[in-house]
């Protein structure tokens, strides 16, 4: 699977937490990450990661445009829903290709959890039941 990562700033300690707890699933999949968010997460667990741009710099789109090619199977996404963003533009733009792609998407560590052990437990992929 096709795993994209990303967190806001209040949320970066939360998924270096999370990656290094889960890293024994995350290391089977091919991860992708926003600048910043994957930076830490390869100094913290070693994973290796292609890295985007920085989100506010466009790395959130670039992950929108993976999806929009069928490159994309995950998004884990954690939100700092107190803080405003600057790019919340390209933010929605991400959330709402997940909805057009159908595109299982996370925006916090209760669901991430959810996520990885249903992976971890043999995730279907609704792309093959249909
Ligand atoms: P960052 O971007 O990983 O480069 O900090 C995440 C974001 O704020 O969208």
């Amino acid at each position: 699977m096709n795993i994209a990562l990303i967190a806001h700033d209040k949320k970066k300690v939360d998924i270096v937490n999370f990656s290094v707890a889960y890293s024994t699933i995350l290391k089977n999949h091919t991860l992708f990450a926003t600048g910043t968010t994957g930076k830490k997460i390869s100094e913290a667990t070693g994973l290796k990661i292609e890295r985007f741009q920085s989100g506010p710099l466009g790395g959130d789109q670039q992950i929108g445009a993976r999806i929009a090619t069928n490159e994309m199977d995950l998004v884990i996404f954690f939100r700092d829903p107190l803080t405003a963003q600057p790019h919340e533009p390209d933010i929605s733009a991400l959330m709402r290709l997940c909805d057009v792609y159908q595109i299982p998407l996370v925006t916090n560590i209760g669901g991430a959890e959810v996520m990885i052990r249903a992976l971890d437990a043999g995730f279907f992929d609704w792309r093959n039941i249909q």
